[in-house]
């Protein structure tokens, strides 16, 4: 193919991506990620949630079958990623065939887990399958630990469980291991004492968000006016270190840094619907919609985890979740679902993100400060190609005036009739 062809075909596909809607955006990129809730059961009982409360399992998560045939159907739309969430995903006896079965599809695994369960024997398979394990943790003390996860005296056994798997990432140097905190009051003290522990424990990286959704001001568990100074100046401390050579990375949720900067006011943080008022003011499209979807343990599908109110009470949420279900797995295949009129009506009504619709999901979600930033690159590219593309306008009317230019007769006899037919020919060529 000539240069000049694979030039024009370039600049054409970067011209399609630029201009795509979302509902093609999804179809172009597919289902690249799925958020997969295996159980609805918990061991825990976190004051944050209520998870632990639903009564929903009689009813019965998806089988192994359900989810052998999910896989083979996942594998077949290229998704490259699947978070095991749930609940606790780790209660479920069959586990360990879930991940051979992804291992044998070449689908990479995300695993969130509380710790609590974690055996050797799946420590060794997850870090063979070179897994992601991300600990939710939250303390660092066994008072803080039970007083923000109800349950008394587990800290140690867990903080035991991520010692071996952090042995095992070792010797097969293979894995990535995490140990997540949401900063919350009750553990706002707790917040580099943390980073100590995790320091002794072979993992590859620390991580902090914050305590946020509807529910949090009604349950008493978020920020009240007399924390916040604390607050704000530890996560300003926790950004310095962040810029420090240490020995694990500390991952920081974009929120942080928007505290850190004023950006999310104390109203907001109290309310806890962060960003709110930051889609209202400066409005994004949802860039999840086009590579993501949760799909929870009856199978039903949902844009993401904050559409599904997770942490909520089962019933009392159950009519904010279902205006944001696209369909369930046992009655339709999930690529229907993917590309089906409901996902699809909802990705449009995410360009931008219209937060009146949807303020207890959308104001909810700290992805706002990726979406931002991406979509301000997308403006600046686009500019670019307009830039670009009144270049080759006016190139194109040079190269016109010039070969009418050419096909001109001159002046001093009369045009032959090849000359006026060339014209013309010209003349429809540059029709643009
Ligand atoms: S936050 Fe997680 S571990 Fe705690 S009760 Fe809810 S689902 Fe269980
Ligand atoms: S909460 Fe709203 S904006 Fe955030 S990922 Fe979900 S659908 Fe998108």
């Amino acid at each position: 193919m000539a240069r000049e062809e694979k030039l024009l075909q370039t600049l054409q596909k970067i011209t399609n991506i630029l201009n795509q809607d979302l509902p093609q955006l999804a179809s172009i990129i597919g289902p690249k990620s799925i958020q997969l809730e295996i159980t609805n059961l918990c061991n825990l009982r976190c004051i944050m949630c209520d998870r632990w409360k639903w009564d929903t399992h009689l009813q019965g998560d998806l089988t192994k079958e359900d989810l052998f045939s999910l896989f083979d159907e996942l594998a077949s739309l290229n998704t490259q990623h699947i978070l095991f969430s749930g609940g606790e995903p780790l209660l479920r006896p069959d586990f360990k065939e879930l991940v051979q079965y992804l291992n044998q599809k070449g689908i990479a695994i995300t695993l969130i887990t509380n710790g609590t369960l974690l055996t050797e024997d799946i420590a060794t398979l997850l870090i063979k399958s070179d897994a992601t394990i991300i600990f939710s943790v939250d303390g660092s003390n066994d008072a803080i630990y039970s007083q923000i996860r109800g349950r008394e005296g587990l800290l140690t056994k867990i903080i035991e469980n991520i010692k071996n798997v952090g042995k095992i990432k070792k010797s097969e140097k293979k894995g990535f291991i995490s140990m997540h905190f949401v900063i919350q009051p009750f553990n706002l003290e707790d917040v580099f004492s943390f980073f100590e522990l995790a320091k002794t424990l072979s993992v590859d990286a620390v991580s902090y968000g914050i305590i946020h959704g509807p529910h949090i001001p009604e349950k008493g568990v978020g920020f009240k006016d007399e924390h916040l100074p604390h607050l704000k100046k530890t996560i300003s401390e926790l950004i310095k270190l962040q810029k420090n050579k240490n020995d694990i990375q500390i991952e920081l949720r974009p929120e942080l840094y928007a505290i850190a900067e004023g950006q999310i006011t104390s109203d907001a943080l109290k309310s806890g619907l962060l960003v709110t008022e930051l889609f209202k003011k400066d409005p994004v499209p949802c860039l999840t919609v086009i590579y993501w979807a949760l799909i929870d343990a009856f199978g039903d599908v949902y844009p993401c985890c904050y559409a599904y109110f997770d942490n909520l009470d089962y019933e009392s949420a159950k009519n904010l979740r279902n205006r944001l279900c696209f369909g369930n797995i046992h009655q339709s295949s999930f690529q229907e679902i993917w590309y089906g009129q409901k996902f699809n009506s909802f990705r449009k009504m995410m360009n931008p993100v219209q937060i009146e619709n949807y303020p207890k999901v959308c104001g909810n979600c700290g992805s706002y400060f990726f979406f931002k930033e991406k979509w301000d690159r997308v403006i600046h590219f686009r500019e670019k190609l307009k830039y670009i593309y009144e270049n080759i306008e006016s190139n194109l009317v040079s190269i016109r005036n010039a070969l009418l230019n050419c096909f001109a007769s001159p002046i001093d006899r009369a045009p032959r009739p090849y000359e006026s037919e060339m014209a013309q020919v010209i003349r429809k060529i540059f029709d643009f």
